[in-house]
């Protein structure tokens, strides 16, 4: 069947061939990290996440910090109903939350895998909302938590770091349908178990973006909780050099002065840059 699973729209029999995610007819994952801690506290919860790294990737950003399974779309591949197997061999208990992380070009075959799971703990799609508002919908009802990464406001910047000129437009409707779907937050044990976390990266050179974004999210979503994260890695062709702390702590006094407060933010003077609960 051809493939319309992301805004590529490539349109390309996927057991055929590949389109721009480089993913073909099975679910491919590249890593599983278990009791994953790195997450922000209400993802990651006291006993850490299941973290599933999918190869490949609809976006292809640039700078991307896991350049080597995105670009690449290799590792174990899974049938749905392998992939469902795989997260029941093990035991949920001993995690706070499965992590699903660059998700979006497998949304079918992940619907497929999870539409009749019950999972004892809360699903995460980890994604960069760049993503169609159809998909949301479905995937809406495999997913407890939605954890889109906003990234760009400029058309430009997209175009050129990501290959996506209409980023904002198709994201910025993408987080408002998370929204729409997933309307309220609610918490166990200060685990997310429902609802919406939106993260920025902020990006070096790139503050008056990251101001568009918060007005995006300040203006337009509903109880807005984010994530202000500040730890970008020079890597790939544009970026030769760190955010610096003051181009961080700038973009962290706007979102005060929004009144944008519920969420977390980076102390990046600290040497493992962890999140802090709360502006
Ligand atoms: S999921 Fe992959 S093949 Fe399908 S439309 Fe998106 S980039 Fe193209």
């Amino acid at each position: 069947m051809a493939c319309y699973d992301c805004p590529r729209n490539c349109g390309v029999e996927r057991d055929k061939t590949i389109g721009f995610c480089g993913a073909k007819d099975k679910i491919v994952v590249a890593k599983i990290i278990e009791n994953f801690a790195w997450e922000e506290p209400c993802i990651s919860g006291d006993k850490g996440a299941l973290a599933i790294f999918f190869a490949g990737c609809n976006l292809r950003c640039d700078f991307c910090q896991n350049y080597k399974i995105s670009h690449e779309c290799t590792g174990s591949l899974y049938s749905p109903e392998e992939f469902l197997q795989l997260i029941k061999g093990y035991d949920l208990s001993k995690f706070s939350s499965i992590d699903l992380i660059t998700p979006t070009h497998f949304s079918s075959l992940l619907y497929q895998s999870l539409k009749d799971f019950k999972s004892p703990i809360p699903i995460v799609w980890n994604s960069s909302a760049y993503e169609n508002i159809d998909i949301i919908d479905k995937i809406s009802r495999i997913v407890d938590v939605f954890l889109p990464d906003f990234k760009y406001f400029d058309k430009n910047l997209s175009k050129k770091l990501s290959f996506a000129e209409n980023y904002f437009d198709v994201a910025s409707k993408a987080i408002l349908q998370m929204r729409k779907n997933k309307k309220v937050n609610t918490f166990s044990n200060n685990v997310l178990t429902s609802g919406v976390l939106i993260r920025h990266l902020v990006l070096p050179g790139n503050v008056r973006d990251s101001f568009k974004i918060l007005d995006f999210i300040k203006e337009n979503v509903d109880n807005p909780y984010i994530s202000l994260m500040g730890q970008f890695t020079p890597l790939g062709k544009y970026f030769k050099q760190r955010l610096k702390p003051i181009e961080y702590k700038i973009v962290l006094s706007y979102a005060e002065k929004l009144g944008l407060n519920d969420g977390y933010f980076q102390e990046l003077e600290s040497a493992s840059e962890t999140f802090i609960p709360k502006f």
